[in-house]
């Protein structure tokens, strides 16, 4: 665990609770509705598909494709100035979702569009563990 974090951490309220929990357990969930069956990421009050707010966490495999991935030269807030370039990736989950992330460390010298990741967590604070892809 990283105890000098300085990068932004998550606001943990009643809507995202169960998620850093699972998190914390190093385990990656999205949101189902109970009333569609519709699977989302992030988190939203009502379903995105049909706007019922009866929700609940699943806890999904972590295994997705890599759909796109970007390099940011720049450092939007000052924690990452010590990081650049550093790597975002856009992961579409086996399960569905999108989820917007890193890679765990920097982009894999052999990235492609599709590629197979998992999910691996970094347990930055005591309290929060932020999920990052590797290659399967
Ligand atoms: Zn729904």
């Amino acid at each position: 665990m990283n105890v000098t974090y300085t990068k932004p951490l998550p606001v943990v309220d009643s809507l995202t609770k169960q998620y850093w929990e699972n998190a914390r357990s190093h385990r990656l969930s999205v949101q189902r509705c109970r009333d569609c069956g519709d699977r989302h990421f992030p988190p939203c009050d009502v379903c995105p598909k049909c706007l019922s707010d009866d929700q609940d966490w699943e806890v999904v495999s972590g295994r997705g494709t890599l759909l796109s991935w970007v390099r940011f030269h720049r450092a939007y807030w000052d924690g990452y100035r010590g990081e650049l370039p550093y790597d975002v990736c856009l992961v579409k989950l086996d399960e569905g979702p999108l989820v917007l992330s890193n890679f765990s460390g920097n982009a894999p010298e052999n990235a492609r569009m599709g590629m197979p990741l998992r999910a691996v967590f970094d347990d930055v604070t005591e309290q929060v563990s932020l999920v990052r892809f590797a290659p399967e």
